[in-house]
């Protein structure tokens, strides 16, 4: 191409890099991104296809950008066949959507989803009736309820965690049957995941496992207290921690739990940011600490579950009641937990600082409020109150 020629083709250039940054944008998918990125530089150093687009005096550039706009994008190349993946979202909230899942098939043994979730029955409870799930609001602490959960709070089983290793097959498949037969007898998760990934359902989805405890957590609107009425639990089998500090998850764990995760959140509308691990939410009232229980204190793949890295909210039990850490929990943490309590650090002080009372002062009347609080949720009948 001659000097000429290329400056005449510049425009059409800026406007081919206009839509393609623009399309690239709209793709949620990484990998998708980037391979549609590698396709469009093979468009652009395709010479024969600029000069057939030239041939075809394609000049005005708004008619350009509209048929660019309206042409299929190639996502996924399979050498000469190009795949377009069918993808529907459910908008949760705003710049919040999940895939949509549904689904496909259900037999006794198992349920099928539209994303390639496979639920195994076999240790499934027994349906005993649908339970409400409560939540509170913040502005005026009026308590609500509706017939679907609020959050999930993932777990690990805290089970003796074999080398994951082919040699180890029969011994890892024993070690699930006990983890699953152990789980169903003290109603403790709604789902777990076992080391091969496969996802078994213990609890029903619609009625309370004992999986949070004294717990705390809240959102925008509205707080949850003790999750075991409000959030479903998920547990990955296994240790928090092994020896090296790492929670050992595997990977087929860590993709199966994203397919569970985008159910949950498609079925029930739940919000990214009440998507939290247990030692986030997990509270002693007796010494007014977070952290009492510590599984996935650190290193739960946030990004891999395609939500935001929630390590970061301040907690909400020391924001709203006054609980603090002690050095041990931040210990079992990290930095990006770090920042989060000292975010609620700092916020506690303004807030002190604005109600012209001190620190002690304020953490004792939202203790207080706590302590009322507490004690009307661990009446026996509070469940079949009304608000
Ligand atoms: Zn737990």
């Amino acid at each position: 191409m001659t000097e000429l020629e290329e400056s005449r083709w510049r425009p059409p250039q800026r406007v081919f890099a206009a839509v393609i940054a623009w399309r690239a944008d709209s793709l949620v998918e990484p990998v998708a991104k980037l391979r549609f990125l590698r396709r469009s530089a093979a468009f652009f150093s395709n010479r024969p296809m600029i000069r057939a687009l030239r041939s075809a005096q394609v000049r005005h550039f708004s008619a350009l950008l509209l048929a660019l706009g309206l042409l299929p994008i190639p996502i996924v190349s399979d050498g000469a066949r190009l795949i377009r993946p069918v993808i529907s979202r459910v908008v949760i909230g705003q710049g919040d959507e999940v895939l949509r899942v549904w689904q496909v098939e259900s037999s006794e043994a198992h349920e099928l989803y539209s994303n390639g979730l496979r639920i195994e029955k076999k240790y499934a409870l027994p349906d005993h009736g649908a339970e409400p799930f409560v939540q509170y609001r913040r502005t005026d602490d009026a308590r609500e309820q509706r017939s679907a959960p609020f959050g999930i709070v993932f777990h690990t089983t805290e089970s003796h965690a074999l080398p994951f290793e082919e040699t180890q097959n029969r011994a890892l498949r024993r070690i699930g049957v006990g983890v699953l037969q152990y789980v169903r007898q003290i109603r403790a998760y709604h789902y777990v995941i076992d080391r091969f990934g496969r996802v078994w359902r213990v609890v029903p989805e619609d009625e309370p496992a004992h999986h949070a405890g004294n717990s705390v957590w809240a959102d925008e609107s509205h707080y949850y207290l003790n999750l075991n009425s409000s959030f479903l639990g998920v547990s990955f089998e296994g240790l928090s921690r092994d020896e090296s500090g790492q929670t050992p998850a595997t990977a087929a764990q860590i993709h199966a739990s994203r397919l569970l995760t985008d159910l949950l959140r498609s079925r029930h509308r739940i919000i990214a940011r009440n998507c939290v691990t247990h030692a986030q939410v997990s509270v002693n009232p007796e010494n007014m600490g977070i952290g009492y229980h510590t599984d996935w204190a650190a290193n739960f793949p946030f990004e891999q579950m395609g939500l935001p890295d929630n390590y970061r909210i301040p907690p909400p039990a020391m924001i709203l009641f006054g609980f603090q850490y002690d050095p041990s929990f931040r210990a079992a943490t990290g930095e990006r937990v770090w920042r989060g309590l000292d975010e609620a650090d700092l916020e506690l002080q303004r807030t002190a600082v604005a109600s012209r009372t001190s620190l002690v002062n304020l953490r004792r009347d939202l203790a207080q409020k706590y302590r009322h609080l507490y004690d009307k949720v661990k009446q026996p009948d509070f469940s079949q109150e009304g608000n």
